[in-house]
């Protein structure tokens, strides 16, 4: 039996790879204009960071990750997120002593053990930004700005910022002790999982999609109620540059990350398919992370979307640029010699910049013409027993089927400056 991918896995074939350089060239050229550099973090690391950095009461540590012992017995795992990696770095390669912030993107793999059927992906693909070393709401709002702008280009309709602050350690003790008395006496009406979350993490219990749990805390506290001065003027800030940048927001104060080293900002970037809102990027301010790591107590922010998903997305909305032609011009060459010949021009135009195709299957002309066509190709270059004789090539034009000799000795700077003049 032939051996298949495995599931949950999937090859990215031409015809659709093209869409995926043009998103990713397309977030490499955002990151260039504010400022933000490419970090390469490993695919695995050592499985304590992902338990302390993503945290082990979360359905990624819990459940979904790809953890395994190495030949060393050292417990591994493939990487289900971009965050614990780039914050390990910092610490690791002391980031922290060069100028701050430090303003940094990834874009890669990674690895969650999802149940097929959900429509996700075990492998699947994520960029991000993390900035580090500032606290300030400007940078809250530039990285905001980022993501507005990216899906901006991409040409992505229907767009709304939803945020929130979920506040300090110090003003969150306030919050936590509200929310559980607002909860007492209806804690047996939650779910399972939300009646764990009462003690350990109750605010996360905001954020239950059950619709039961969602009745019961209708009208509870928020944390936006007991936000501490320092939290709600960093939070107002935030809010009022976004304003002066135009991006669509809508505070909601139900948008809460459950971890204790997420502060103040959180942010998702919903858009609008189907007459339904759903999420594509998820971010915040994690101002106690790299600490939980093991690092100098540093700020940070940043955000994460899946690649899949914004691809997704593009297509519904059809926004992708056409497929340019590929090939400048195709050389035909008939016969054994002409071969030879035609094979050193189109290298020597290639080593240009010139794309040149040619035949590899030993084909008619009239099948090579065809492939011209089909490659999209501006010229047909024509090389046959009769004109390499005469020392000439055939220029054909495939658009206007216009037909000129250019020497042979001229050839390559010929075809080389219609390239350039873009003729
Ligand atoms: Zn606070
Ligand atoms: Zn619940």
């Amino acid at each position: 039996m032939a051996i298949q991918r495995p599931k949950g896995t999937q090859d990215l074939l031409p015809g659709t790879v093209e869409q995926w350089q043009y998103l990713e060239e397309t977030i490499r050229k955002v990151c260039r204009d504010y400022g933000y550099e490419e970090i390469r973090t490993p695919i695995f690391e050592a499985t304590e960071l992902f338990q302390r950095g993503v945290g082990q009461t979360t359905d990624i540590v819990k459940k979904e990750m790809y953890t395994f012992l190495d030949k060393g017995d050292r417990s591994m795992t493939l990487r289900p997120e971009g965050t614990a990696s780039v914050c390990r770095a910092y610490v690791e390669d002391k980031l922290y002593g060069q100028s701050q912030p430090v303003k940094l993107y990834y874009s890669g793999p990674m690895f969650r053990y999802e149940r097929p059927q959900s429509g996700r992906f075990r492998q699947f693909h994520q960029f991000g930004v993390e900035v580090l070393g500032a606290d300030q709401p400007i940078v809250d709002a530039e990285v905001i700005c980022l993501v507005w702008d990216l899906y901006q280009r991409l040409g992505l309709k229907g767009l709304e910022v939803h945020l929130n602050s979920v506040g300090c350690p110090t003003c969150r003790a306030a919050h936590r002790e509200q929310l559980q008395r607002f909860l007492t006496t209806r804690k047996s009406e939650l779910c399972q999982d939300c009646q764990e979350r009462y003690e350990r993490n109750p605010l996360r219990i905001l954020d239950c999609k059950n619709p039961n749990c969602q009745a019961v805390t209708e009208g509870a506290p928020t944390t936006l109620d007991t936000l501490c001065d320092d939290c709600r003027s960093h939070f107002e800030k935030v809010l009022s540059l976004l304003s002066g940048a135009g991006v669509a927001y809508r505070v909601d104060p139900r948008l809460v990350r459950g971890l204790d080293y997420y502060t103040k900002t959180a942010f998702e970037v919903m858009v609008e398919e189907i007459g339904a809102q759903s999420a594509i990027c998820g971010g915040g301010r994690y101002d106690g992370l790299v600490e939980e790591i093991g690092g100098p107590a540093t700020p940070g922010i940043g955000f994460a979307m899946g690649l899949e998903r914004v691809l997704a997305a593009l297509q519904v909305q059809g926004k992708f640029p056409d497929p340019k032609s590929k090939l400048f011009a195709m050389l035909i060459a008939l016969g054994d010699k002409a071969q030879n010949e035609g094979f050193a021009i189109m290298n020597a135009l290639r080593g240009k910049g010139v794309p040149v195709g040619m035949d590899l299957l030993g084909r008619s002309l009239k099948a090579q013409l065809k492939a011209a066509n089909r490659e999209g190709a501006e010229f047909a270059l024509i090389l046959g027993e009769e004109e390499l004789e005469r020392q000439v090539l055939l220029l054909r034009d495939l658009n206007s089927g216009e037909q000129t000799e250019v020497p042979l000795s001229k050839a390559i700077e010929v075809i080389y400056m219609k390239h350039q003049r873009g003729v």
